[in-house]
């Protein structure tokens, strides 16, 4: 979604492709102690001094990702930066810098990527990284965005996949589904869209849910609380798919089995009563949603004190020996094997 479409709509050729850089990166500043070159020559000069280098990167692709008939072109470029970042955290790691490369056809206005640049800024600016590099080139359909981050980590605080044993807590950030079900709620109004183009949609109720989708924040202030906690998670992975098929992942990587008790799922009354509306079952939901950006670590049960009462978390099950297998404990105490997508309208979103 472009908002500015009425007003002035400036064509790309008329900046070139340097002009275009030099413009929408005018505002990108650096911060001394970790970036030494940002934008601006061949590469980026970073410094990480006695700390581990930690990397990812991402691709969003129109039509594919994201859907422009309702996603703001800021809240993209937010977007793109904080599915990035979450991996970072995943990591426990401190996020440092991202480099931002796009391609567009020109079809888009200077406009358009202004906003687009106007998310990228604001997330760099609320998560402290900083902007120091990136590519552009054109494309002859819809938009590519690709970022990749770069984050910093003491080698004995970096947190794998791996390394969940038999009897650690499952432990969870935040709550699940509320994105999935805000897409449920942004693609149910576009079909409205469609048919009426008139109607005024009251999207109130649902303002939690769209937020989550649209605008997702990564979890930047647990590794710090972890550190405050004295905390060492066993292993760790970011909800970017769904709590069952990262689950799974936790468990492969690290050779376990668990159990997932149903009952413990941390669910937003808002996703719980939305479910009910369109008539799907909240726990597949949190289970096969995605897009939550929450935190899936384990840790030993000696550590449970640490986070005992703590709002940030939920604990919602324990790792077993691999041969019992993966499971979810349901609310009638009956055990389902867990699998990576529980619902076919799932199965072609990646
Ligand atoms: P090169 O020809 O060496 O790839 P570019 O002209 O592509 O150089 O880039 C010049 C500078 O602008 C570099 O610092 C590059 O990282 C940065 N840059 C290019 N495109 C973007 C972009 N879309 N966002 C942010 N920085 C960019
Ligand atoms: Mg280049």
């Amino acid at each position: 979604m472009f908002e500015n479409s009425n007003e002035s709509r400036t064509s790309l050729s008329e900046y070139g492709e340097f002009g275009l850089i030099d413009h929408l990166t005018r505002n990108f500043g650096v911060t001394p102690e970790n970036t030494i070159k940002g934008i601006g020559d061949d590469a980026a000069v970073l410094d990480f001094k006695d700390e581990k280098v930690v990397v990812t990167t991402d691709f969003l692709v129109e039509g594919v990702h994201f859907d422009l008939a309702y996603m703001p072109l800021k809240h993209l470029g937010y977007k793109a930066v904080m599915v990035n970042l979450s991996d970072l955290y995943a990591m426990n790691a401190k996020a440092r810098q991202i480099t931002i490369s796009i391609a567009v056809s020109n079809r888009f206005p200077v406009e358009a990527l202004e906003e687009l640049y106007s998310g990228i800024e604001l997330a760099a600016k609320l998560y402290k990284v900083d902007v120091v590099g990136g590519d552009t080139t054109s494309s002859n359909s819809g938009m590519v965005i690709s970022v990749t981050a770069l984050g910093a980590a003491k080698e004995e605080e970096v947190v794998y996949r791996s390394g969940a044993k038999e009897n650690d807590l499952l432990v969870v950030t935040g709550d699940l589904g509320a994105a999935y079900m805000g897409l449920q709620v942004l693609e149910r109004e576009k079909q409205v869209f469609k048919v009426n183009p008139n109607s005024q949609p009251d999207l109130d109720p649902y303002t939690y849910l769209i937020e989550r989708q649209l605008k997702p924040e990564a979890r930047q202030d647990i590794p710090p609380l972890f550190k405050a906690l004295d905390l060492q998670p066993t292993s760790m992975i970011d909800i970017s798919d769904g709590l069952s098929s990262e689950t799974i992942h936790l468990c492969k990587n690290s050779g376990t089995g668990v159990n997932l008790f149903e009952e413990k799922i941390p669910l937003d009354p808002a996703v719980i009563s939305v479910c009910e509306e369109f008539q799907l079952d909240s726990t597949t939901i949190a289970l096969s949603g995605g897009e939550d950006y929450e935190l899936l670590f384990t840790i030993d049960q000696k550590d449970y004190d640490k986070i005992k009462g703590n709002p940030n978390f939920t604990v919602i099950g324990h790792m077993t020996q691999q041969s019992e297998g993966m499971h979810l404990v349901t609310r009638a105490n009956q055990k389902i094997e867990l699998i990576a997508r529980g619902w076919n309208a799932m199965d072609n979103k990646d």
